[in-house]
């Protein structure tokens, strides 16, 4: 039975990155009918906030990652963990150890100067017919883990492949500090084997700590799970993704106009493919979701598809949730989303064109609110032969049968009585009434304005 989880530490907001590793873990477990965990990793208390963790909890809300159990604190697990650091200590798998900072110094000083990699060198680790140093007086032991001395510990990566690390190259692993608290390696070993984790799908940040954990879970007698190592995410510009790239945290996607749905889709091919499929649906991927089909590389941000996706997606939207998205839009930028047009009618008309719910918002701000356009707009625009045509024009709407068909009508006899083309009064007329001389089809762009409206913007001009 697949049990994965999702460990972040709530020290910021749930960025591009982590999003991803929780998708996929979200994924695997859903795909294989099993369970996935919410874990929040916050023993770093000094960098651990209740901001942070709500800010997980919000974003992974609203990308729809729902966790089965959890979310567990590891704070609130102290107990269980100083319960099993007594378990090894008792079983002879972890050892109490007096050696005071400054002589770790000394001997990394020294170990140095004989051009060793400076490393803990086992003086407290008990062996059958050594004699341990005298237990200094007053001093606050560590526990440390005994890490096996020969052999290899190696794991088939999911992602990586295999990984092979001596265990001469590892030393004795500190579980728990002098105060008797848990390191971090520690808590995410005993949690993983609590909960029953099958798969740790994580960072490749996370490497080095594997082979470490491994040892440990091995010692306790635990079933080792699968690990799968994400390579890391690079920004547009081929760097590694940081604020410097703009909206890292998944909630600033929602603020700047992104459907969740868009950015699940372009977070699931971002380092993972399935054949030349670029759009589906959150049940195709978990359909179709393995750890088979994920680029060992390192995967680029590209805003540019995120753009495509979104524009896809909000074009198929019903028009009643992105007028709800729209209306809380323009409530937050304090333009009454009330004093337009029904705004079902509005996005109708611009959802073809949007990339973002920022960019339809812009567009439903020119029904809602009162538009003054630029004056170098009005001077370009708004000629005296314009607004001559905008007069004829504005008397014709005044008794016109407010339709498409009828709008159509007037503008053409407008234009057969001033002798104009279609542009030099149809431009004129946009700038008018929305204040830009781009729209959608004009007579659609009235029939949803409605008549006082568009009659009341006309007066200023004509
Ligand atoms: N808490 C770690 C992090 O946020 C993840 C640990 C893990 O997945 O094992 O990077």
């Amino acid at each position: 039975h697949v049990r994965t989880r999702f460990a972040p530490s709530p020290t910021g907001y749930l960025h591009i990155g982590g999003a991803r590793t929780a998708l996929f873990s979200w994924a695997y477990a859903r795909h294989h009918k099993g369970d996935f965990v919410l874990r929040i990793e916050d023993t770093d208390v000094a960098r651990s906030t209740p901001e942070a963790v709500q800010a997980i909890l919000d974003g992974m809300k609203w990308l729809g990652l729902d966790a089965d159990e959890g979310p567990f604190y590891q704070m609130q697990r102290m107990d269980r963990y100083k319960e099993v650091v007594g378990q090894m200590l008792a079983a002879g798998t972890a050892y109490h150890c007096y050696t005071s900072p400054e002589e770790l110094d000394r001997l990394r000083e020294a170990q140095r100067a004989r051009g060793e990699k400076p490393r803990y060198d086992g003086r407290w680790r008990p062996a059958p017919g050594k004699v341990l140093p005298p237990v200094p007086e007053g001093v606050k032991p560590v526990v440390r883990f005994c890490n096996p001395v020969d052999g290899v510990v190696a794991w088939d990566d999911l992602v990586k492949g295999r990984i092979e690390i001596a265990n001469a190259e590892m030393d004795d692993l500190i579980i728990a500090r002098p105060d008797g608290t848990p390191t971090y390696n520690f808590c995410v070993v005993v949690d993983d084997w609590d909960m029953g984790i099958t798969q740790v799908i994580r960072g490749d940040d996370h490497v080095n700590n594997t082979p470490r954990q491994i040892n440990i879970l091995k010692a306790l007698g635990a079933q080792v799970p699968q690990y799968a190592h994400l390579s890391m995410i690079l920004g547009d510009d081929g760097t590694k993704l940081s604020k410097r790239h703009g909206a890292v945290s998944v909630m600033q996607y929602d603020d700047e106009g992104y459907l969740p749905e868009a950015v699940i889709n372009y977070l699931a091919r971002l380092g993972w493919s399935h054949g030349d499929n670029e759009v589906f649906t959150r049940e195709q991927f978990v359909e179709w979701f393995d750890l088979d089909h994920i680029t060992p590389s390192a995967a680029q941000f590209n805003t540019e598809k995120l753009n495509w996706l979104n524009a896809h997606y909000i074009k198929q939207a019903d028009n009643s949730r992105l007028a709800g998205e729209v209306a809380n839009r323009l409530a937050r930028r304090g333009v009454d989303p009330e004093a337009g047009p029904a705004l079902d009618a509005v996005v109708a008309l611009y959802k073809d064109r949007a990339a973002t719910l920022n960019e339809l918002t812009d567009s439903a701000e020119l029904f809602c609110a009162d538009v003054h356009p630029a004056p170098e707009v009005v001077g370009q625009h708004l000629t005296e032969t314009a607004r001559a045509a905008l007069a004829s024009l504005r008397a014709r709407f005044e008794s016109a049968a407010w339709e498409k068909a009828v709008l159509s009508q007037a503008i053409k006899d407008t234009m057969a009585e001033h002798g104009l083309k279609m542009p030099q009064v149809a431009i004129p007329l946009r700038v008018a009434v929305l204040g830009v001389p781009q729209t959608p089809s004009i007579d659609a762009v009235l029939e949803v304005l409605g008549r006082e409206r568009v009659l009341s913007r006309l007066a200023r001009y004509g």
